[in-house]
């Protein structure tokens, strides 16, 4: 497969252009769209997402389409925290261009969205946080590493999104599993304007992976446990990677490549703070 820069059916700067889509009436919001916004306008949402991918994505409602005066605001923003991103040490292109694609804000609460365009984790409710953008960069970066390319890519702890639709850019097709219902449904209202077709959310314990959809090319868990579970390493293919924050107190990324039908190898890389793993649904 050839490297795909973007995957979002309506290429961002065809929005922030103004060249290609119409808003539907009433005009777009022109504020930007928030976590709490999209939570409240979710409340009525369509039932969580099947696991495989179809072709066309769900169209958005008038009042999650995408601002273009809020996206051209945010321009500027996205482009220095990819800079920043990369003198941080993270050097895959493509990556690096997902990031400064995403809008981030739109992931974000109103009263933190000056925010957005820090290297910070940031909270998105229910104790849980947005990953700080560097850790997202470097992560995907791990798991691409040897150039094998990523078609089917499995994220455990959903959140806000934000991953996922980071993600998307750079995989063929990508399924993130979140364990709390009502962020799964914010992580659904959140992405619902960016049309991403090849992403599918997962309402579930992602401790189990997606059985009905491995093998994985790779797969990324945005929580970290005491170990890496069993599960998600026999849903690996072979040749695949799986980056994991692994420890309590004290964590670090580690990155397990599968070898073999019985064989794994593992590398402890940097040290990293995420929130914990949890077993079950809530
Ligand atoms: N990917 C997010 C980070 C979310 S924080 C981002 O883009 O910033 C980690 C998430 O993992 C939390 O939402 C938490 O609820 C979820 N999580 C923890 N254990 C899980 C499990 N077993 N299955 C699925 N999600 C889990």
């Amino acid at each position: 497969m050839s490297e795909k820069r973007s995957n979002f059916p309506l290429p961002l700067s065809s929005v922030t252009g103004g060249t290609t889509r119409k808003p539907a009436a009433p005009a777009p919001v022109a504020t930007p769209q928030t976590a709490t916004q999209n939570a409240r306008s979710n409340q009525a949402g369509p039932a969580p997402g099947a696991a495989k991918p179809q072709a066309g994505a769900q169209p958005p409602q008038p009042q999650q389409t995408l601002a273009r005066s809020d996206l051209m605001a945010t321009e500027a923003p996205r482009r220095a925290m990819a800079a920043r991103v990369a003198r941080q040490g993270v050097k895959d292109p493509q990556v690096l261009v997902a990031l400064e694609t995403v809008p981030r804000h739109l992931f974000i609460e109103e009263a933190l969205s000056a925010q957005a365009y820090a290297d910070v984790s940031l909270p998105i409710g229910h104790n849980q946080t947005i990953s700080q953008p560097y850790i997202v960069a470097r992560m995907i970066e791990l798991l691409k590493g040897s150039g094998r390319p990523l078609e089917r890519v499995l994220e455990i702890g959903t959140g806000c999104g934000y991953q996922a639709a980071v993600l998307a850019c750079v995989a063929k097709e990508v399924y993130s599993i979140e364990r709390i219902k009502p962020l799964h449904e914010l992580a659904k209202a959140n992405l619902r304007p960016l049309r991403i077709a090849n992403l599918r959310l997962q309402y579930g314990d992602g401790m189990l992976g997606l059985p009905q959809v491995a093998p994985f090319d790779g797969i990324i868990l945005a929580a970290a446990g005491l170990d890496v579970p069993r599960a998600l390493l026999e849903q690996m293919a072979i040749g695949a990677r799986l980056v994991a924050p692994v420890g309590a107190q004290v964590q670090h990324l580690q990155r397990i490549t599968r070898t073999g039908k019985s064989e794994w190898t593992s590398e402890t890389l940097e040290s990293c703070h995420f929130v914990p793993l949890r077993p079950g649904i809530a």
